[in-house]
Order: C-alpha cells, then structure tokens, then sequence
C-alpha cells in the first residue's frame, strides 16, 4: 500500500496535535509532507523538527526568526496569507487536511482541489460558508472529500458508497457543558464554564460552539453538503457519553451507528487510510467500564442555535455563510467577556434576520455576506 503524503494547514491545534500522533502511529501509511500554521513558530518548528516535513509555512510572518531558529533542519519555509495558498498546492501531496479553525482555509482548500490533491476537512466551517463552491470543485476535478469531523467521519464510515439508500442521517451531541442547566441560569454562565467540554478535549472556538449547540448547527449544513442530503432529513439526538458518533437511517428501516472513544484520532487515521483500515495502538472499547449508553432529544426552546441553523441551512444561499461569520464575531467577544453567553445567539439571530439573501450565491457573493455579517454582529455588539 502507497503511503500517503499530506500537508497539514493549522497543524498547532487542537486536529493538528492528533494528526501528528496519527502519523507517528502509522509511519507506513501516513507521511508528513507539509505543516502550515498562524502564529505559533515554536510549536511549528517542534511538529517540524519532529516530522521532518519538506516544507512548513507561517502565516505571521513577523515570527519567521523564531522559526528559524528553532528548526534543527532545513525545510522550504513559506510565509504569509499567499505561503498558506502554495503549501496547500505543494507538488507531490497525495492530501491536504485542513485544520484551521475559522474560514480562512477556504482559499487553500480550493488551491488544494485544483492541483488534484484528496482534500480531508475538519474546518467545517468553510463546508457552511462555502459548501456548494467547495464540492462542485472537488467533483468537476474528480478529487475526494473525506471528512474528519468525527460525526461525518462515523456517518462516511456507516455509509460505505449507499449515499442514494439514506432515509435520515442522526447526528449525535453531547449536548455540552450545559445539558442539564436551567434555562434561566444561561445569562450568568462564565467563560471558563462553557471552556470545560464534557467529553473532547478541542480548540476555544469549537468548544463554545459545543456549549451553544451552534457546532451541532453548522455540523447540520456540513452533513447536507458532503453527503447531499437535505436538510429535513439531518437530525440530532443528544448522546451525552460520545461513544456513538453519527447514525444513518437506510430506506429499509435499519440504522447503522460507528463506536469508538471520544478521540479524533480515529476518525483522522480513517480520512487518511480510507477505504482501508489498518491496525493502530489506539484503545478499543471497554465493555466492563463503559456503563450506560443515552440518548434524548436537544432543547430546542433553550438553545437556540439548532433551528437558526436549520433556517439557515434551508434557506441556503448566503444565509449559512451570514451564520457562521456571526457566530465567529459573536463567540470571539463572548471569549474576551464583552457579551454574555445568549447574546452568542441573539447577536446571530439579529444578523440572520437582516440579512437578505443571495440564491447561488458565487464565491465573491459569499466572501461579501462573509464580511458584511461579521460587520453587522461587530455593531450589534458593540452597541450592547
Ligand atoms: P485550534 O484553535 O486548536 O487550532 C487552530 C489551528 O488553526 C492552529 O494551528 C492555528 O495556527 C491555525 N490557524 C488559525 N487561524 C489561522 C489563519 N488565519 N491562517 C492559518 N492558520 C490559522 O482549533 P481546533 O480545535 O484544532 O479546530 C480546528 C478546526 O477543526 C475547526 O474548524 C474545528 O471546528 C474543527 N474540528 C475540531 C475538532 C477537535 O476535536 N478539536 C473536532 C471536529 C472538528
Ligand atoms: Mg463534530
């Protein structure tokens, strides 16, 4: 079996970290070929030096000496917003995962499809802003989408090529650090509180959208675009252990649900090996110590962000990309305690409601929604 050689954008994160282990684990089927990150030189040259990739980039070029300094070998060095683009088009890599949080991997995603490389997404965000743009690409260029998120990675998994068979895709949620708090104690929770994820252990901006359900929420119109099916039928349980990661209902009744601990090694490890799957030392389950299994319908009176989405979703156009850019805004100012923990929704809900929506929309009219949401919700909330 060929080795698969893959660059990695936002490879000091959260996925990056447990890409690296997964490469570390299956030397003979991963290799390492590029690693792109923001800011953190020191963190960048030690996954370097560690990988030995051919080629790193460094959007923050002010920290290029840092870099530099701390590289015990010498790979091309790309620099800056354009370095980010030509890694993500590097010759001779079989994958790009991408694995910047936020949007701006939507440009390298797209460079990526046009030189030909399999894209693998854990930013499900440039899947809402941008998903028609993005699977149209990888379907006129005949490359694959393979998805990391760990409940389109399980529903891929449960799928295996039946995608005209499906009757309802279940995305499973652990309903958050707040599952079980009363509605009207919402407004005084604190940043550390809704930072403390019940089960994964992820980067800031996703962990909060776990907290508001908004993750479940663009994870919805992910679904809808890498597996092409409407909106009405994606739904979502809660499943509080995270032990099962998505389910697919059939056309004849039956359901099928992937099962593993909550890492996302798993679900990276089959992005990059797919269709095969290989041994590893990751754990499997334990039966005497996992305990109870369940599961129950979301709150949707008390989290709002479960039907903006569906809204959103059904809607289409601009109106997803409006969402998300919102929800950016919105948690960046909830981290640096501007605004409480509901005004995350409202100020969505606000921007959504102003919105007018473009149909079909291209990329440059998608890019515009982008900014004008992140305006609107930087207004909203500044006049709070
Ligand atoms: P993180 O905050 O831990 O890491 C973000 C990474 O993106 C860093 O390497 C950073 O350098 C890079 N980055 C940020 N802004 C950038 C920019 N402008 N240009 C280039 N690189 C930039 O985030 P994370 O938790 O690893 O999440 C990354 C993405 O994966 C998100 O879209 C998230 O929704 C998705 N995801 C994460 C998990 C998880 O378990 N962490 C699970 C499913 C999906
Ligand atoms: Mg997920």
């Amino acid at each position: 079996m060929k080795r698969k050689r893959v660059v990695v954008l936002g490879a000091t994160g959260s996925i990056g970290d447990s890409t690296l282990k997964v490469a570390h684990d299956i030397p003979e089927r991963m290799e390492i070929v590029g690693l792109a990150a923001n800011s953190n030189a020191d963190k960048l040259a030690i996954a370097a030096n560690k990988s030995r990739a051919r080629a790193i980039c460094l959007v923050d070029e002010r920290k290029v000496d840092v870099l530099r300094s701390k590289l015990d070998y010498e790979p091309k060095v790309f620099l800056g917003e354009g370095g980010l683009r030509e890694i993500a088009r590097l010759e001779d890599a079989d994958m790009v995962l991408i694995a910047i949080v936020g949007t701006a991997g939507l440009h390298p995603a797209l460079d990526a499809i046009e030189t030909g490389k399999d894209l693998a997404v854990a930013s499900k965000e440039i899947l809402v802003m941008a998903g028609e743009a993005v699977t149209d690409a990888a379907r006129a260029k005949g490359v694959h989408i393979l998805p990391v998120d760990s409940e389109h990675n399980a529903i891929f998994q449960c799928l295996d090529g039946r995608r005209s068979e499906i009757r309802r895709i279940i995305l499973t949620a652990s309903g958050g650090p707040f599952r079980e708090i009363r509605a009207s104690e919402l407004g005084s929770v604190t940043v550390e509180q809704a930072l403390k994820h019940p089960t994964w252990n992820m980067g800031p901006k996703i962990t909060i959208d776990s907290a508001t359900l908004f993750n479940k929420g663009l994870e919805m119109i992910e679904a809808h675009w890498l597996f092409g099916v409407p909106m009405d039928r994606v739904e979502v349980v809660i499943h509080p252990q995270s032990i099962v990661h998505s389910m697919v209902e059939f056309a004849d009744g039956s359901m099928l649900a992937q099962m593993s601990y909550s890492n996302m090694c798993f679900p990276i490890q089959y992005a990059v090996t797919w269709p095969d799957r290989v041994a590893n030392t990751l754990p499997p389950l334990d039966f005497s110590t996992l305990g109870k299994l369940e599961f129950e319908i979301p709150r949707y009176d008390d989290f709002p962000a479960l039907n903006l989405a569906r809204r959103a979703g059904e809607t289409g156009g601009t109106l997803p990309a409006v969402m998300n850019a919102a929800n950016e805004i919105a948690v960046a100012a909830f981290l640096k305690r501007q605004v409480r923990f509901p005004h995350i929704w409202a100020t969505v809900e606000k921007v959504m409601d102003r919105h007018r929506t473009v149909a079909h929309p291209d990329l440059d009219a998608i890019l515009a929604a982008d900014q004008w949401a992140r305006a609107e919700a930087t207004a909203a909330i500044g006049k709070k």
